[in-house]
C-alpha cells in the first residue's frame, strides 16, 4: 500500500496536468495478461479500458510476447528508421492481408511517426498533395489527435480549413429525428455544403471520418450513411479517409469497420492495435495518390521492429481466430445486457455500440432538457419488462433509443465519473468519453470470455446501481426488489 502511494504521490507532484487518465484510475500497475490487470498493492482489475483500445489480445498475450522475444533474440537491430528489414516485410504482407478488397492490390503503406495522430496529419498532408487542394470535411464529435501546428511550425504551408459536418447520431439527432431518416438529412446537408457555390466551402482535399466514433462517444454510423459518404466524395473526387486508429483489427466485428458498409476508402489511417500493444501507426493508401516526392514525409521513429513483430502476430491471431466474428457475437450480447440495465435505471439514457466498442450514456435522471417540470423523477417505463417500475416520465422510442418527450434528458458527467469509480471499486476498468464525459465505455479485449464478459457486467451493473441509489432524489423502495431480480440472474448464470 505503501509502495501503491508513494508512486502516486511523486506522480502528482512531477507529472504534467495534464495527465489523464491517471486522476481517474489511481491505481499503478506491475503485472498484466489479458483482461486482468495486477496493483502494486495486489489488487486485481478487470480491464475494459485496453489501453484505450490498443489491445486486441489483452496484455502481454502469448503470441505477442514470443514474437517480441524472438526479435531480441534474433540480434536484429531494434531501430532502423524505414530501411527494410525482414520483419517489416512479414508485417507489410500480414497487413494486406487483411485490408479491404479493392485497397489490397493496389495499396501503398506509409510508416509515420508512432501515434495514431501522426498518420492523420500523414494522411491529410498525402491528400492536399495528391488533390492540389488544401481545406478538409470532418464531422462533428470527430477525434483523430492531439497534434496542432507541428507541420506548421516546420515550415510547411500546413494551415489546413476544416469543414465540419453533422454526423449521424440518433440520441442527440441534430434534426432531431434520429435513425436512417436523421442519417439521410445528415448527408443532404454534406451533399448541399459541396454543391451550393456560395456555401463558403471550397471544393477540399479529402473527407476523413470514423465509422464508429470512439471518443465522441461510441457512435456507430449507419452503413447506409457510410455508402453515401462514399458516394458523395467520388462522384466529386474527394479522396475519402477512413480513421480507423481505434475501430480496426476486428473491434467492431469486422476486421475493419468499414467493411460493415463494403465501402471501401481511398486512404486508411491505422494505429493502436496494429502495434500489438507497442507503438506503430501507418497510413494505407491507393497507389494513384502516391505523389509523394521522397521525404516529403519523415520521421526519426518509423521503423519500430518490436512493434512490427508484436503488430504482425496481432493481426495474424485476430485473422486466424476470427476474433472478429467473436467480437460481433459477443457485443451484441453484451450490450443487450446494457439495455436491460439501461431498463432498470433511468440515468442510464441511451446504449450503443459496435462489436466489443460500447457506451453507456449516463443522463440526469430527474430532469429533461429544455426544463423538466418538477416532478419529473423517476424512472423509465418504456423498458421495463416487469412494470414495476413505472415512474413519473413519458419516454418515447426515438428511432430505437430510448428519450423522455422532450428530447434527451441532459448529460450528466457527474454520474459517468460516479460510475467509474465505483466500478474501479469493484475491481473493474472502465473508459469515460462522448461530448459531455458522459458515457461510460467499454474496450473488453477481443479474447475476453464469456465468464469474464459476465464478471465485467455484474459489477458495472452493481457500481450502476450503487451510484443511481446515491443521487436518487428520494429513497427509491425498488432498490431491493431489483438487486433480488439481478442476483437471482446471477445465480442462474452461475448454476
Ligand atoms: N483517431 C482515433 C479515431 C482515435 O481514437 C485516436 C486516439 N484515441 C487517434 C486518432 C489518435 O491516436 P493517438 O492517441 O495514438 O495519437
Amino acid at each position: 500500500m505503501a509502495v501503491t502511494e508513494g508512486i502516486l504521490r511523486r506522480q502528482s507532484a512531477r507529472e504534467s496536468a495534464a495527465r489523464t487518465y491517471a486522476r481517474a484510475l489511481p491505481i499503478v500497475p506491475v503485472r498484466a495478461r489479458g483482461l486482468t490487470i495486477e496493483g502494486a498493492d495486489g489488487r486485481r482489475y478487470l480491464d475494459c479500458l485496453s489501453g484505450a483500445g490498443t489491445l486486441a489480445l489483452g496484455h502481454n498475450h502469448p503470441v505477442v510476447l514470443e514474437a517480441i522475444r524472438k526479435v531480441l533474440d534474433s540480434g536484429a537491430p531494434l531501430h532502423v528508421l524505414d530501411l527494410a528489414t525482414p520483419v517489416k516485410d512479414a508485417f507489410i504482407t500480414e497487413l494486406f492481408h487483411t485490408l479491404p478488397p479493392g485497397l489490397a492490390d493496389r495499396a501503398r503503406v506509409q510508416f509515420c511517426g508512432p501515434a495514431g495522430t501522426d498518420a492523420v496529419e500523414a494522411a491529410l498532408k498525402l491528400v492536399r498533395a495528391a488533390t492540389g487542394r488544401s481545406g478538409i470535411l470532418a464531422f462533428t464529435g470527430a477525434y483523430h489527435g492531439m497534434t496542432a501546428g507541428a507541420l506548421a511550425a516546420s515550415g510547411g504551408a500546413c494551415d489546413v480549413s476544416v469543414t465540419r459536418l453533422p454526423y449521424p447520431q440518433d440520441y442527440r439527432c441534430p434534426f432531431g429525428v434520429g435513425g436512417e431518416r436523421g442519417a439521410e438529412l445528415a448527408a443532404r446537408w454534406t451533399e448541399s455544403v459541396l454543391d451550393d457555390p456560395k456555401s463558403g466551402v471550397r471544393h477540399p482535399a479529402g473527407m476523413i471520418l470514423e465509422p464508429v466514433q470512439g471518443e465522441g462517444g461510441v457512435i456507430p454510423a449507419p452503413d447506409t450513411w457510410l455508402r453515401r459518404m462514399r458516394q458523395i466524395t467520388a462522384a466529386r473526387s474527394i479522396p475519402l479517409i477512413a480513421d480507423e486508429v481505434q475501430t480496426g483489427v476486428g473491434r467492431t466485428g469486422a476486421f475493419w469497420a468499414v467493411e460493415h458498409s463494403g465501402v471501401t476508402p481511398d486512404v486508411m489511417v491505422l494505429s493502436k492495435a496494429i502495434g500489438g500493444s507497442l507503438p506503430l501507426a501507418v497510413v494505407v493508401y491507393r497507389d494513384d495518390l502516391d505523389v509523394w516526392e521522397p521525404g516529403a514525409h519523415a520521421g526519426t521513429f518509423r521503423g519500430n521492429q518490436l512493434a512490427m513483430a508484436a503488430g504482425t502476430a496481432t493481426l495474424a491471431y485476430v485473422r486466424r481466430h476470427h476474433l472478429s466474428e467473436r467480437a460481433a457475437t459477443l457485443g451484441s450480447r453484451m450490450l443487450s445486457q446494457l439495455r436491460d440495465l439501461a431498463g432498470e435505471f433511468a440515468c442510464i439514457g441511451d446504449v450503443r455500440g459496435r462489436g466489443l466498442m460500447m457506451g453507456m450514456e449516463m443522463v440526469a435522471a430527474g430532469a429533461r432538457a429544455g426544463g423538466g417540470s418538477a416532478g419529473d423523477s423517476g424512472s423509465s417505463g418504456a423498458a421495463d419488462p416487469g412494470g414495476d417500475l413505472a415512474g413519473d416520465l413519458v419516454d418515447v422510442e426515438v428511432a430505437g433509443a430510448r428519450q423522455s418527450m422532450g428530447g434527451p434528458r441532459p448529460a450528466a458527467p457527474e454520474l459517468a465519473a460516479a460510475v467509474q469509480r465505483e466500478c474501479l471499486r469493484r475491481g473493474l476498468i472502465v473508459e469515460l468519453g462522448g461530448r459531455h464525459s458522459s458515457v461510460v465505455r467499454l474496450l473488453p479485449p477481443l479474447t475476453i470470455t464469456d465468464e469474464q464478459a459476465s464478471a465485467v457486467l455484474d459489477r458495472l451493473a452493481d457500481a450502476v446501481e450503487s451510484v443511481a441509489s446515491s443521487h436518487a432524489p428520494h429513497d427509491d423502495p425498488r432498490q431491493p426488489q431489483r438487486r433480488r431480480r439481478r442476483q437471482g440472474d446471477r445465480a442462474e448464470r452461475a448454476g
